[in-house]
């Protein structure tokens, strides 16, 4: 079984209205009822119930994906630094979109994640640079999204341990748009499509990759805790 939570703030949902017309329950719970399946369980969280991602809740999480954009500020920080802990522990973790900006991302990065932004709606194609990736498995060559916010390059991550998607706007932008890290013993995916007021979340293709990515991010070792034992030297008292 894997245990998926997710969080989105879910503000645009509540004052924007297209993004209330595209995602009348919030973007969870489109992201919740494509991910349902007979090995995997979904819980949400959003803004108003943050505090509840408490160590507890998190202990019984394999994969974490976050969706923030306005009220990234709002997130408390010492939940973002469980979030990371958990990570390291093992956590899967899945940013989506503007999560580029979330206290819990740029904890896990150690940079400042800034990117170049439009927001006219271009079509962006996204290529599959890595066909033998766990991630990409169901993808073609590559995928259209009508109509997305562009980001562009350059981004201000480490550089990714796998590049797997590469964006191109008709802007003729480009943008690493699907990067893989690990720290320590968790796995992280970063995706760029997602905007809110775009129904991208009921794109096949996304929701592929989405599925694919939840799976690989689970973990395959998890540390109880984040300790620096002291240790005896073999065959001896100490
Ligand atoms: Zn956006």
């Amino acid at each position: 079984m894997i245990r998926v939570a997710i969080y989105n703030e879910c503000i645009h949902e509540k004052n924007n209205e297209k993004a209330m017309a595209i995602y009348p329950n919030g973007i969870h719970s489109v992201i919740a009822d494509f991910l349902k399946a007979d090995d995997i369980t979904v819980k949400c969280f959003t803004l108003e119930t943050v505090e509840e991602i408490t160590e507890e809740a998190l202990k019984e999480t394999d994969v974490l994906i976050w969706w923030g954009h306005v009220g990234h500020a709002k997130v408390p920080d010492e939940v973002a630094e469980r979030v990371r802990d958990a990570v390291l522990t093992g956590m899967g973790f899945i940013g989506l979109h503007s999560a580029h900006h979330s206290k819990p991302f740029k904890l896990l990065m150690g940079t400042a994640c800034h990117l170049g932004w439009r927001e006219n709606g271009d079509m962006e194609r996204i290529w599959n640079i890595n066909p033998a990736h766990p991630i990409t498995q169901g993808i073609g060559r590559y995928f259209e999204l009508p109509h997305v916010e562009t980001y562009a390059e350059p981004f201000g991550i480490p550089n990714p341990d796998e590049v797997i998607f590469m964006g191109w706007y008709e802007g003729g932008e480009l943008f690493r748009s699907g990067c893989t890290f690990h720290r320590e013993n968790g796995r992280i995916f970063y995706f760029q499509p997602g905007h809110e007021t775009f129904p991208i979340f009921y794109d096949e293709n996304v929701q592929t990759i989405i599925k694919n990515a939840v799976r690989w991010a689970a973990p395959v070792y998890r540390s109880e805790a984040l300790v620096c034992p002291h240790i005896k030297k073999i065959g001896t008292e100490n």
